[in-house]
């Protein structure tokens, strides 16, 4: 019996059970393109992981991601997003297309040695120039601890990787943060662009200029209708994510929609 407080029982039969699952293979990826809103062409591929459960079906990263980072799975799940994810990028270079390809990165991984060696170890084996891969940063900004992965980061933006701030706009990320780290891309979070309201448009925009001016990748994100893809684009955005391109998509259904592209 445990009198630890931060560990909560319900957690020891539901990591067991994860634990289970990405041991039997049921964590798998699926990828949602990424449109530069210039050319209309799919620049790059989103992993996204799913937890293809035998009896429940697709269970979506929400509902084991949070478990995951406590338990720490996440290092097996990012492990398996990022050999995806690469495979997939080798795969479709070898059919002559240049497609990037982004995971989703948890602060446990970032300061972790050991990611930073996996991912050298696949941009060689699976022949990928690092400024093809882009690292989101999905956490916020201000529960980052960037004494510890800093360094680490700095690191891989010399080496070339992308190092992207996800959901970018909304928790803590504030101006200051930003200009501590070695970003290259921000994603603008799809609250701001569902906010219709003056205020929420004005933000919006203010966002979007914030990556412009620091010479950053702007990546537009929950883009869902055309008048969405105008606004993004008129804006500045350089690339495009949403259901209006596309879902997540599992590997042969996003295979036919590249070949379609
Ligand atoms: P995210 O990285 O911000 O990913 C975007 C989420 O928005 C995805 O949800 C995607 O399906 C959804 N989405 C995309 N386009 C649209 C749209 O047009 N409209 C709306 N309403 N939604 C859209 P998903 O796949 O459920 O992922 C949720 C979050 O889970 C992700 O947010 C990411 O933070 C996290 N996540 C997913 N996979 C991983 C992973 O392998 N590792 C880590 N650390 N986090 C992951
Ligand atoms: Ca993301
Ligand atoms: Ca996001």
């Amino acid at each position: 019996m445990t009198t630890t407080t931060d560990v909560d029982p319900n957690d020891v039969d539901s990591a067991a059970e994860l634990a289970r699952a990405i041991a039997a293979g049921e964590l798998i990826a699926v990828f949602q393109p990424q449109v530069d809103l210039q050319t209309g062409r799919i620049a790059a591929v989103e992993a996204l992981s799913r937890w293809d459960h035998p009896v429940l079906g697709h269970i979506g990263p929400d509902d084991y991601i949070p478990l995951a980072e406590r338990t720490g799975a996440i290092h097996a799940i990012g492990a398996l997003m990022l050999d995806t994810g690469c495979g997939y990028a080798e795969e479709l270079a070898s059919l002559g297309r240049d497609v990037d390809v982004a995971v989703n990165v948890s602060v446990a991984q970032l300061s972790s040695a050991a990611f930073y060696d996996h991912l050298e170890t696949n941009v060689v084996v699976f022949q990928l120039r690092p400024d093809a891969v882009t690292l989101e940063i999905t956490e916020s900004l201000a529960i980052l601890d960037l004494g510890a992965v800093s360094a680490h980061l700095a690191r891989a933006r010399r080496r070339g990787y992308g190092i992207s701030i996800d959901d970018f706009g909304v928790g803590f990320s504030t101006m200051r943060q930003l200009d501590r780290l070695p970003v290259t891309e921000l994603k603008i979070d799809q609250s701001l662009l569902r906010d219709d309201s003056v205020n929420g448009r004005a933000q919006m925009t203010a966002l979007v200029a914030v990556g412009l001016e620091r010479d950053l990748r702007v990546v537009a994100e929950g883009v869902e209708t055309q008048h969405d893809v105008d606004r993004v684009r008129d804006l500045g955005c350089h690339r495009a994510q949403g259901f209006f391109f596309a879902k997540a998509l599992a590997r042969p259904a996003m295979d036919e929609l590249l070949a379609a592209a």
